[in-house]
Parts: C-alpha cells; structure tokens; sequence
C-alpha cells in the first residue's frame, strides 16, 4: 500500500496539481517530497478503523504520528469510480501532510479548502467530473466550477495558479456546508 500511494503522489496526475490558496501552497514538488516521504518511511501508511470511526471519516493525516491512517486497504488508481475516489482522498490527505511538513499554523478552512482543491483537481485529471453534464448535487457546483477554472489557468501556462477571491469564497463555502468543519479554528502543523 506504502507503494502503492507514493506511486500515486508521483504520477503525471497529480504532478500537475500546482495552486496557492490564501495562505496555503501546494505545489508540484510537494506531492513529489510526500511520495518521497512515504517511499523512506518519515510518512508512515496506517490502518486504523478504530481511529477514523472516532472522528468518522474515511482517511485521515494524523500530524503527531506523521502518519496516513485509512480505515481498510486502499484499492487505489484504476478504472472504477470507486478507486479514483479513493485516490482522490488520498491526495486530499497528503494536501495535510504537505502543510505539517511545512509547519504551517493555518485556519482549518483554508487548509480543508486547499485539500478539497486538490481532490477536485485530481479528479478533473483523470476526467471523472464533466460540468457540462454533471450529475453533481447542486450545492457542489461552485467548488468544481472553481477548480476547472484554475485548472483551466495552469492548462495555459500559469503554474502556479492563485486562486481568486472569489474561487477562495466558493471552496471555503463548500467546506463550510460540512458541519465537522464548521466550527473556527486553526491547525497547529508541527513538521515532520
Ligand atoms: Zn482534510
């Protein structure tokens, strides 16, 4: 799985993630320095369902153990929906790895925001959401719409894109439509 991850936070996909949001940087090399991470050991891979049954999620970045913890093995990459899906958590959660390595002190809605950018993003790489036919709720919208924008502006030479005010706005207002990140707050990285 180890493998099978930084093999994901390597490949062409995922090197054309290039963005900054407000205060966060996700950049090309990052991901390239989480693969590394991963592939040495400094990022462990964990499987703890317990742990993500406690804060009801899928896959987590836990910043004390360094570590991606996930609830099963990850069936990753492939054709399905389902696998894409997962790598896209994947690379949701190396969004959180890339800010710990930098010890960033960042507002939990400006990282969620960057790590929901790059889930959106991965996705539109790998041609799974079609906005002009997009069976997407509703409410979902002005985030794809956000990031096939600045998708669209690194597609024509502008890497790294910044996102606007208004492409800040749509994603922190996705984020802020879920309620575990309602609540203010910032997450205190300590590197790794
Ligand atoms: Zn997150």
């Amino acid at each position: 799985m180890k493998t099978a991850i930084a093999s994901l936070l390597s490949s062409t996909e995922v090197s054309r993630i290039s963005f900054v949001f407000g205060p966060v940087s996700v950049l090309s090399h990052d991901f390239a320095a989480v693969a590394t991470a991963v592939r040495s050991g400094d990022l462990a891979v964990e499987i703890d369902p317990g742990f993500l049954g406690a804060i009801d999620g899928t896959a987590a970045y836990d910043q004390d153990l360094n570590a991606f913890v996930f609830s099963s093995a990850l069936q990753l990459g492939g054709d399905s929906l389902t696998s894409i899906g997962m790598s896209a958590f994947v690379v949701h959660e190396a969004v959180h790895a890339i800010s710990d390595r930098k010890a960033a002190a960042v507002s939990i809605q400006m990282d969620e925001g960057a790590a929901y950018v790059a889930t959106v993003w991965y996705m539109l790489e790998r041609g799974v959401v079609d906005l002009s036919n997009s069976d997407a709720p509703e409410a979902d919208r002005p985030l794809l719409e956000a990031v096939d924008a600045m998708r669209k502006r690194a597609l024509d030479g502008t890497v790294p894109v910044s996102a606007t005010d208004s492409e800040v706005k749509a994603v922190v207002g996705y984020v802020l439509n879920q309620p575990r990140y309602r609540t203010p707050g910032v997450y205190e990285y300590n590197g790794w």
